[in-house]
């Protein structure tokens, strides 16, 4: 089959939800991948931040035929190793005590918070003593939490939101990193607060220290619960397992949701959920993470053995490589180098997630050559041998495997440049 059935597959047979780049990929190496008529192309979007270990990664094809030869699916009706494992592992990672929730996608572990969040406002009695139920999570402009009905819902996003109404009630979008607004909009129905501490999909944007130590304040005056969504920027990306630790270490979040790399490839989400004590109108005290009991929340796959033995082996070879490292070191060299490229306005990000910012000049000379300035850089890049993904209508982002070498950011670096230059 050649690349224009491929296509024709697609044209007749595949939802067209999606704006795809005319290219069928065929097989991928460590940082490389190749399409169906054998041009490499540097993968500098890892399938959007999720093939942490590149491609073909040993310890991952080991997991795989190990745990698939063994066990690779049962349900959780059951008890299985791979799955408490993990679950513990995380726990640790996070460095606080606390009980995780395995699914298989961002958009659902995002759902898992929410749904806590509303049985915590629903169920348990604040520190105020207030009877009224609470159910409304703040969330910030320029987030994405995913594209389920709540996730869409929460994020502060219009163009995930058209055509899509009624949408869920129970979201207040507010500026990011403006904690006067925040201290504002909180209402008798304010529950908690979920953010994105490096917003992704939004064009990069980094939490300020002071913002978040400012939301965690608050939220402890107003027994709010306070929730990250490190689905890109958890677990590695930005050189720490926790994305907030490098902006404030003492902020200490009360549930974290993280997908995309945790499997390195391998479909998983896992939400994390701390021990605050929760006072319930019925039933007396309980642990915020044993809130979801028996019969409140799930999905069939969440956990399987198979995802879950990936992931313990991906952790593994992030630590055991020394990746969180080389990812500080190399996404430090990264921004140096790409700050110096002609039409980069700005870098913003850490580690490897990173953020170009085109200067006005390249947006406007891409007019013409794609629905935004973004999209069409990113489809040069890709003719050019650098696979990349937009940000925004004027943001190049750059989220490589975290095993990614040196030379090839300098390869990235240089393509960049070239393919700026030729506009
Ligand atoms: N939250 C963040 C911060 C994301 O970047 C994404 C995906 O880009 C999601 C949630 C949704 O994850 P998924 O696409 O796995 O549902």
């Amino acid at each position: 089959m050649d690349s224009s059935d491929a296509k024709q597959l697609f044209a007749d047979f595949v939802v067209p939800n999606y704006g795809r780049y005319d290219v069928v990929l065929d097989r991928g190496e460590g940082t490389r991948v190749w399409d169906d008529a054998g041009k490499s192309y540097l993968d500098f979007g890892a399938g959007i931040a999720v093939s942490v270990l590149g491609h073909r990664h040993p310890r991952i094809l080991e997991a795989l035929s190990f745990q698939g030869a063994r066990l690779i699916h049962t349900s959780n009706l059951y008890y299985t190793r791979p799955q408490g494992e993990l679950a513990r592992r995380l726990v640790e990672l996070t460095r606080l005590p606390g009980k995780v929730f395995f699914a298989n996608s961002g958009a659902e572990v995002n759902e898992a918070l929410i749904k806590a969040a509303r049985k915590f406002g629903n169920e348990c009695i604040p520190k105020s003593g207030q009877a009224e139920p609470r159910y409304e999570i703040l969330t910030f402009h320029r987030s994405f939490h995913g594209r389920t009905m709540a996730g869409i819902s929460a994020t502060a996003q219009e163009k995930v939101k058209v055509g899509f109404g009624p949408l869920l009630s129970g979201f207040r979008h507010l500026p990011y990193n403006d904690l006067g607004a925040v201290k504002d909009a909180i209402s008798p129905q304010t529950v908690g607060i979920l953010m994105e501490v490096v917003q992704g999909e939004g064009g990069i944007h980094v939490a300020a220290p002071e913002f978040l130590h400012g939301l965690r304040a608050l939220c402890d005056e107003h027994d709010l619960l306070l929730m990250f969504d490190e689905i890109q920027c958890g677990l590695g990306r930005v050189g720490t397992w926790r994305a907030w630790e490098d902006l404030d270490p003492t902020v200490m979040p009360d549930a974290v949701s993280w997908a995309k790399g945790i499997g390195g490839g391998f479909p998983l989400g896992a939400a994390w959920f701390g021990q605050k004590s929760v006072q319930r109108r019925e039933g007396g005290a309980i642990k915020f993470c044993d809130l979801l009991q028996p019969g409140t929340h799930g999905t069939t796959f969440g956990g399987t053995p198979l995802a879950c033995a990936v992931s313990l082996a991906v952790l593994r070879a992030i630590e055991e490589e020394g990746l969180l490292a080389h990812v500080r070191r190399l996404g430090a060299e990264a921004v140096q180098k790409l700050q110096a490229v002609k039409g980069v306005k700005e870098v913003r990000g850490f580690g490897l997630m990173l953020g170009m910012e085109l200067d006005e000049r390249l947006a406007a000379a891409t007019q013409g050559s794609g629905p935004t300035a973004a999209l069409a850089v990113v489809t040069r890049l890709l003719q050019n041998g650098l696979m990349a993904v937009p940000a925004g209508p004027t943001v190049i982002r750059f989220l490589p495997p975290l095993n990614v070498r040196p030379e090839e950011v300098d390869e990235a670096v240089a393509i960049l440049a070239a393919t700026l230059q030729s506009f």
